[in-house]
């Protein structure tokens, strides 16, 4: 059987960034990688800046930081200077403003004393050529390259695209991520289960996973266990970049998913992975102009979070463009003695924290796949390798965070 690694590398594998589109650099490409690199239309500032409330005026008046000075103008932010300083004369600054021609040195306000008949007294002896004023193109030139291909867009980002005027960039586009739950079981959530029925809860909490990773969810509802159901519903699903099921890819009599996947044009790459929960996982390529990956997930919610977590995101963010798709390994101390006995590589629900040694880990209560509620009250899963094995508080151990 695979190992969990060995899966991994096959999906990345079959994983190749999206074509580039255009989008506005708004809070809806927040996360998407930049796909051209972006150059500044003009300097930054524009001209040379007032950085203080108070007077642009000549460093030569100074004698000994004291001067008295005829105020010729007051210049704000947004407005331009009108005058070129003379010697004896100063121009009222607000921060933001341009400095006038002849100015060298800007004086804060607290520093100066107004004086009868628009004059000045000035009173600071730490003034010296250029003080509070920010050059020109002290931020960006015009031509210079300001943000790389590849680039994530956070706030910053978006930032200094609207600073250089690009109202469109070329990004990577969030793939779009079909989600269909199967099983004769499901009913809605806003239903009452009736005898051996259960809510989806699979596909709420997957839409939830493809949100958080910087995917586009789409819902396809549940689709019964019947081949004319999951050919029409999955045919709908490889519309999209990538098709994540859950359920019907076990053993069962009605595990239907693999078969009609193959009916449908999926080739197989694996099916079952040596790790507990999510054994039974399928992963598979619909080939073509629209290239999709499918994700059979196991039903039990924790096999299908533990899995989305390990395969679907990574292939999820290298579609997007990223250069680390993950999953986010790290290793973390132990904080209890624990005796652990498992045949698979198993994720454990579990508490990690940073604490003042690093990052320490706490095994949470679980029963096994099927306890969903057993994860709310974590943010990681410990990886156990197969074995039995007495661990002992303090020791190291690999963990997979998963907020
Ligand atoms: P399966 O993988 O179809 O054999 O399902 C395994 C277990 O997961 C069964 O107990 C199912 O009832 C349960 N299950 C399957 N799909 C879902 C779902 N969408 N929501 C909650 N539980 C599910
Ligand atoms: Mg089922």
């Amino acid at each position: 059987m695979l190992t969990v690694t060995e899966a991994i590398e096959i999906v990345l594998k079959h994983a190749l960034p999206l074509a580039p589109a255009t989008a506005a650099p708004g809070p809806a490409a927040l996360g998407a990688i930049l796909a051209e690199d972006v150059a500044s239309d003009l300097d930054l500032p524009p001209y040379d800046k007032a950085m203080m409330d108070g007077y642009a005026l000549r460093s030569a008046d100074l004698s000994g930081g004291q001067a008295t000075l005829r105020v010729i103008e007051e210049i704000t932010a947004g407005r331009v200077p009108t005058k070129s300083l003379e010697a004896g004369q100063a121009a009222r600054i607000m921060t933001g403003a341009p400095i006038p021609t002849g100015a060298d040195v800007v004086v804060m306000v607290e520093r100066t004393r107004m004086l009868e008949g628009e004059r000045v007294e000035i009173n600071d002896a730490s003034l010296s050529p250029g003080k509070n004023i920010l050059p020109r193109a002290t931020e960006l030139r015009r031509g210079e390259v300001v943000l790389k291909a590849g680039a994530r867009l956070r706030p910053q980002e978006i930032g200094v695209l609207a600073s250089v005027g690009r109202a469109s960039v070329r990004i990577v586009p969030a793939p779009r991520v079909a989600v269909l739950s199967t099983g004769d079981e499901l009913v809605e959530i806003d239903r009452v289960p009736g005898p051996g029925q259960i809510r989806n809860s699979n596909g709420p909490m997957l839409l939830a996973q493809v949100a958080r990773a910087g995917g586009v969810p789409q819902s396809l509802g549940i689709a019964a266990d019947r081949r004319d159901s999951l050919v029409a519903l999955i045919g709908e699903g490889l519309k999209a970049d990538i098709l994540v099921l859950s359920g019907g890819v076990s053993a069962g009599k009605l595990d239907l998913v693999p078969g009609v996947l193959q009916e449908l044009g999926v080739e197989p790459h694996f099916h079952k992975v040596a790790m507990k929960p999510g054994k039974p996982v399928f992963f598979g390529t619909r080939a073509g102009k629209d290239r999709t990956l499918v994700f059979g997930l196991p039903g039990n919610p924790v096999s299908s979070l533990v899995c989305f977590e390990l395969f679907v995101r990574p292939a999820l963010r290298r579609l997007a463009g990223h250069a680390e798709p993950g999953p986010r390994r790290l290793e973390a101390a132990l904080q209890q003695d624990w005796q652990y006995k498992t045949d698979r590589e198993t994720y454990h629900p579990a508490s990690l924290e940073h604490g003042a040694h690093g990052w320490e880990v706490q095994p949470r209560p679980w029963f096994g796949s099927p306890d969903l509620k057993g994860v709310t009250t974590s943010n990681a899963f410990m990886i156990i390798p197969a074995g039995d094995r007495h661990y002992r508080a303090g020791e190291r151990v690999a963990v997979m965070v998963v907020e």
